[in-house]
């Protein structure tokens, strides 16, 4: 069943991003001035490297680097004209800014999801939903792989490779940051939903948050930034001490120990009334809103006895302060997304009794583009350039 899911889609379209045979990779390319990698000592984009190789330069020249890269979304050093120029040049010499990835588009064109290969030829994903209220939404991953395994997560069956480095989070939004710059549109929401627990890789995380919020990077609000968590109790209450606005998002799932501990293992240690013990806190601590985030699965959690208990669950131990968002669960083979009726039908108990709920719209199904579902295709596939 597992393999099924995870063969690769026919629809990918591979290639280093300024191939001109594509479409959309020749809108993302990184344009006719850019060099070819082989001529270049880094070729794929790392901004340690970069930072060490401007530790000689005054520090003002690292900010204004910086802004050339996520302010200005320069995609060739010529186009970063505040710099001298034999600075411009010796940074042509040593360092990329061109991206490699695939990229894959729905239907209607309102999702786009991008495999990016990193240094290592690791591979993340990411999804740009584009909202009809003129929301930009990028899904962000934090780590490649995840050690979690929940069972029902594709990410999970890949199991844990690494964490990312806060640049890394970061490519996949500079990749559609640039791509929506075309249509002078910009990103407007982040979330952290995409590959890995974000709370497990939390230094990262947060260094990456404060480039996204930075008025010389991307300059997002906190409040429009989002890290769902399957429930990470040291990393809740570090984030509930930072002083940051960002959301917090509660991968629950099921209202009871025994089932969530067969579809998210590590309830198995961690029992619901730690969570919600620590989510609680969470709240007096911030006086946020928390969103409690529900797969509807069918057969596995959406009947309506578990509606009821969920009620009972969060009104006892969270107050008022949060919201249900019922997500339709994306197939993945093992397991299949409840009937509508049936989720309507959850959300209409939930209502009765007073918990405020939302149903999430069903982004990016026919590219498999759920976040939280970015795994599996693309480490299967090769690049053109590696063929
Ligand atoms: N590790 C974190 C964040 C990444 S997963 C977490 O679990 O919260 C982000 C969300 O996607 C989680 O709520 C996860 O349960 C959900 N998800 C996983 N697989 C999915 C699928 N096939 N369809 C829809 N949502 C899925
Ligand atoms: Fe990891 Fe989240 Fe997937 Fe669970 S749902 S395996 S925590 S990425």
């Amino acid at each position: 069943m597992c393999e099924r899911a995870i063969r690769p889609a026919k629809r990918f379209w591979w290639t280093t991003l300024s191939m001109p045979t594509i479409k959309l990779a020749t809108c993302l390319s990184a344009g006719r001035n850019s060099q070819r990698p082989d001529q270049i000592k880094h070729i794929y984009m790392n901004l340690i490297e970069l930072e060490k190789f401007l530790k000689g330069q005054p520090s003002f020249r690292a900010r204004q680097v910086k802004a050339a890269i996520f302010k200005n979304l320069i995609e060739s050093w010529d186009e970063a004209s505040p710099l001298p120029k034999d600075l411009r040049e010796s940074l042509k010499k040593n360092f990329s800014l061109e991206i490699t990835g695939a990229v894959m588009e729905s239907k209607d064109k309102k999702t786009i999801k991008a495999a990016i290969k990193l240094e290592d030829g690791e591979i993340i994903e990411s999804v740009l939903l584009k909202h009809n209220d003129g929301r930009n939404t990028v899904c962000l991953s934090s780590q490649v792989g995840c050690p979690l395994g929940c069972r029902f997560c594709l990410t999970g069956k890949m199991g844990f490779i690494r964490n990312l480095e806060f640049f890394e989070i970061l490519i996949p939004l500079l990749f559609f940051a640039r791509h929506l710059k075309k249509s002078e549109e910009k990103i407007t929401n982040i979330v952290f939903m995409g590959m890995g627990e974000p709370l497990l890789n939390y230094d990262e995380v947060i260094d990456a948050i404060r480039t996204i919020n930075d008025e010389n990077g991307f300059n997002i609000g906190a409040r429009k930034i989002s890290i769902s968590t399957v429930g990470i109790i040291e990393g809740i209450k570090k984030l509930a001490r930072e002083k940051m606005q960002i959301n917090l998002a509660i991968s629950l799932h099921a209202p009871n120990d025994s089932l969530r501990s067969q579809i998210i293992p590590f309830n198995q240690s961690h029992p619901l009334k730690n969570l919600l013990k620590t989510v609680s806190y969470y709240i007096e601590k911030t006086n946020r809103r928390v969103m409690i985030e529900y797969l509807m699965i069918k057969g596995i959690n959406d009947k309506p006895e578990l509606a009821f208990e969920l009620v009972n669950l969060l009104k006892d131990s969270l107050g008022k302060l949060f919201f249900v968002n019922l997500i339709k669960y994306n197939a993945t083979g093992d397991y299949q997304p409840s009937d509508q009726k049936d989720i309507e039908n959850f959300k209409r108990i939930l209502e009765k009794n007073g918990v405020p709920v939302v149903e999430r719209y069903r982004f990016g199904e026919n590219i498999k583009a759920a976040c939280g579902q970015l795994a599996g295709d693309c480490r299967r596939v090769r690049f053109r350039d590696e063929n």
